[in-house]
This record gives structure tokens, C-alpha cells and sequence, in this order.
């Protein structure tokens, strides 16, 4: 019987994982995939604040981003250059195992290539069918850091994600790029946007969001005027589903739900490691009370789903609020809003409150500009 099973070697689970068996608990991390593991889809954006907080594994930065390039519907251009650097880009095989290897020394067990099929929570443990041998495994409480999964999470009474987005992504041969390139347009990305990541050695992740269709956008945004001719080679085009906004109820008895599987996502990037590694931090120390007081029950575990929100939800609603109103504009609209936003005082308004990984204040700021008020009451 381990103290706590983590479904999920992906950041959430790993750092979960880390901060149990740091304080002396039987952790094992079950994760589906072996060894050689395919890279999730995913940009491998991961902003300079989390890398500091969290001492994240440097051995898998691959390049730096600092410089963006917002670009319209019509091909404006609008810069942002900060001055400092703002994230890195990771490669997600090397942080994921750079997480495990700081759980295992941690004392934490592993077992890849096992999927957790089922989980069973009774009154006294929780338990495991796995899909390895057959077995069953049993702990004192589960930590569920599956990625989104709906069905999972209905099944084992957590409830739903109201809302939910696609992303796509292909890595492709091109040069490098003086900046990370930001798209947007109804006709790029509609009700989000598109990016090209450069990985500094004629590689970059060129890559959309929108609500439906994806791949269909990606394959199209690849063969449009803003990237013909710059393409030397394109990879295969994968997707996944990204939900948006936060899990109806994230603790049950001896369970508790933390990363992208508790929809700990921004709202405004759908940028989801940064989040989940504050979750799991939340969760880990919630998780360690309990288990000291052998008081795994819902209401003590509830003091998590407390944490978190406090900690993220007011970005969560910030950002769905901006996205509402994002949702409102056609692309003359944003046209207009790229050429309006160097001349009133949006920029320096940019500059002064925009944080990489923090967007609700900026988004409050915004609201309250003149400019904005006025924009918005055309709409
Ligand atoms: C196109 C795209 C680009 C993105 N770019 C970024 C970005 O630049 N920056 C960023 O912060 N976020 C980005 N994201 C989101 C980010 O990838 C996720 O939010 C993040 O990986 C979630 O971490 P997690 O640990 O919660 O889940 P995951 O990383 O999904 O890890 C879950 C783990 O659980 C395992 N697992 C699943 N089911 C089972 C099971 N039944 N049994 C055992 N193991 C199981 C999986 O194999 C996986 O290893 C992007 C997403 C997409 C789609």
C-alpha cells in the first residue's frame, strides 16, 4: 500500500509527486507511456518566473523568446519588445523527464508503460486496475494529473469543463526568425490565434488555437501568404483538445485532480505547465496534511480546491472575460485596433503592466482605457 498513487508523469503529476515524497511519503507516479515517450503536443512556452520559482530542469531549454511580432488579419505589423527575456522554449521530453528524475530522487516510484484503467475509491484506500499486468494497486488517496479527460473525471463524480478549445501544431524547417511571430484573424485562428516559435537552429513550432477544426486551420494557415515560401519542410500536423476554465469540483474523498485535467490552463495563451506546477505545489502540501492526520476525507481536501482558486482563478475569469470580448471582433476590427493601438497610449499602457505568465491586470487596465470603453461600445 503506497501512501499516494499520481496518475500522470506529465508536470503536474511529477511536482505533485516531488513535493509528497520530499516530506517522506510512498509516492508512485503511474504513467501510460514507457521510456521513450513521443513529445506531447505541445510549444514548450514556459515563462522565466516559473522557471525561477519552481527551479525547472535547464537542461531542456532550447531558446529564448523575447522579441513578439503581432500580425493582422491584413498583415500590420504591431512589435512588442520588452527588453528582457521573457520565457524559454523547452523540449518537452527532456522537462518531463528532468521532472521525474526530481521526483524519483526525491523517493518517488515510477512505473512507465502503465495505464491507469480504472480507479476504485473505497472508505479505508484507493485502488488502481492497471493495465501493465493486471494488477491492482492500492494507496491511502490518488492524484489525478491525467491531462483533460472528461470522461475521467464524470466517472469519478468531479464533474466538467464548461468549455473546451483544439490546438495543432507541426514542427517545420525554416530560418530563424528575428521574432516570435503572433497571427491573428477569423480567418487564421478564429476566436484565438496562431504562432511561430523559433527554436534557434532552423527549426521552429508553428502552431493555432481555435474552437473547432484545429488541424484544418493549421494546414491551411501553412499554406497561406504569411508563411509560403518561408517553409522548407513541414512536420506532421497533431492536435489535442485544451479545456478552458476550471474543473467543476477538483477534491472527493482520497482524490484530489491537479494540471490540465483540473483545467488549470490560462484562459488567455491556453498555456497550461505553469499553472499545473502552482496546483501541484497546492496540492502536495493540502495532500501531506491530510495523510500526517490520516484525515483523507472530501472536507479536508477541500482546502485545496481553496488554494488553488484563490491563487488562479481570478486569472481564469479575467481572461475569459477578454475572451468574450475578443470573440466580438471581426477582422476589421482587429485591423483597426493594431493601427489604433500604437497612436493611444496602448502600448506604453502594454509595456508598463503586461507580465508573461499574469494577464489580469493588464486586462483590468485595458478595460478601463478610453480607448478600449470606446472601441468595445461599437461592437
Ligand atoms: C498545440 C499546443 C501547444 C501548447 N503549448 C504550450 C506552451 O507553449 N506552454 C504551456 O505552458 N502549455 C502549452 N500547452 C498546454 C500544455 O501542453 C498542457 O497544459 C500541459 O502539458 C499540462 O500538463 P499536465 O501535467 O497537467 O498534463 P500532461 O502534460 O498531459 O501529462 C499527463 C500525463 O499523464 C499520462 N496519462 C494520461 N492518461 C493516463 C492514464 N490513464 N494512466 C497513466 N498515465 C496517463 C500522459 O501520458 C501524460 O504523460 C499547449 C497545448 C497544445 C495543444
Amino acid at each position: 500500500m503506497y501512501d499516494v498513487a499520481v496518475i500522470g508523469g506529465g508536470p503536474a503529476g511529477c511536482y505533485t509527486a516531488y513535493g509528497l515524497a520530499r516530506e517522506g511519503f510512498d509516492v508512485v507516479v503511474v504513467e501510460k507511456n514507457g521510456a521513450c515517450q513521443q513529445p506531447p503536443v505541445c510549444t514548450g512556452v514556459v515563462g522565466v518566473e516559473a522557471f525561477e520559482r519552481f527551479g525547472l530542469p535547464s537542461d531542456s531549454i532550447l531558446a529564448q523568446i523575447e522579441d513578439l511580432q503581432f500580425i493582422s488579419p491584413s498583415g500590420k505589423l504591431l512589435p512588442y519588445r520588452p527588453g528582457r527575456i521573457q520565457a524559454h522554449v523547452v523540449d518537452r521530453v527532456k522537462f518531463n523527464n528532468g521532472l521525474r528524475k526530481l521526483a524519483l530522487e526525491s523517493g518517488a516510484s515510477l512505473l512507465e508503460g502503465t495505464a491507469c484503467l480504472d480507479i476504485r475509491i473505497t472508505p479505508n484506500h484507493v485502488e488502481l486496475k492497471t493495465a501493465s499486468n493486471g494488477d491492482r494497486l492500492r494507496a491511502r488517496a490518488a492524484v489525478l494529473a491525467c491531462g483533460y479527460n472528461p470522461k475521467m473525471t464524470r466517472k469519478l463524480r468531479l464533474g466538467d469543463i464548461a468549455q473546451s478549445y483544439e490546438g495543432a501544431q507541426a514542427e517545420i524547417l525554416m530560418d530563424d526568425l528575428p521574432a516570435t511571430e503572433i497571427y491573428l484573424g477569423r480567418n487564421v485562428a478564429p476566436s484565438s490565434f496562431a504562432w511561430a516559435v523559433d527554436l534557434k537552429d532552423g527549426r521552429a513550432r508553428v502552431g493555432l488555437i481555435t474552437r473547432k477544426g484545429a488541424s484544418k486551420f493549421l494546414k491551411l494557415f501553412l499554406d497561406s501568404h504569411f508563411l509560403k515560401g518561408r517553409i522548407k519542410e513541414a512536420g506532421a500536423i497533431l492536435w489535442k483538445a485544451i479545456p478552458f476554465g476550471g474543473l467543476e469540483r477538483t477534491y472527493s474523498d482520497r482524490l484530489l485532480a491537479v494540471g490540465e485535467v483540473a483545467g488549470q490552463v490560462k484562459t488567455t495563451t491556453h498555456g497550461g505547465i505553469y499553472y499545473g506546477l502552482i496546483a501541484a505545489q497546492a496540492a502536495a502540501e493540502t495532500l501531506s496534511q491530510a495523510l500526517r492526520h490520516d484525515d483523507l476525507g472530501a472536507p479536508r481536501l477541500q482546502a485545496y480546491e481553496r488554494r488553488w482558486r484563490a491563487l488562479l482563478e481570478p486569472e481564469l475569469q479575467k481572461g475569459q472575460l477578454f475572451r468574450k470580448l475578443f470573440d466580438r471582433l471581426s477582422d476589421t476590427h482587429i485591423d483597426s485596433l493594431f493601427s489604433l493601438a500604437l497612436k493611444d497610449g496602448i502600448m506604453d499602457l502594454i509595456h508598463r503592466k503586461a507580465m508573461f505568465d499574469w494577464h489580469g491586470e493588464l486586462i483590468a487596465s485595458l478595460m478601463e482605457h478610453t480607448f478600449v470603453k470606446r472601441f468595445s461600445s461599437w461592437l
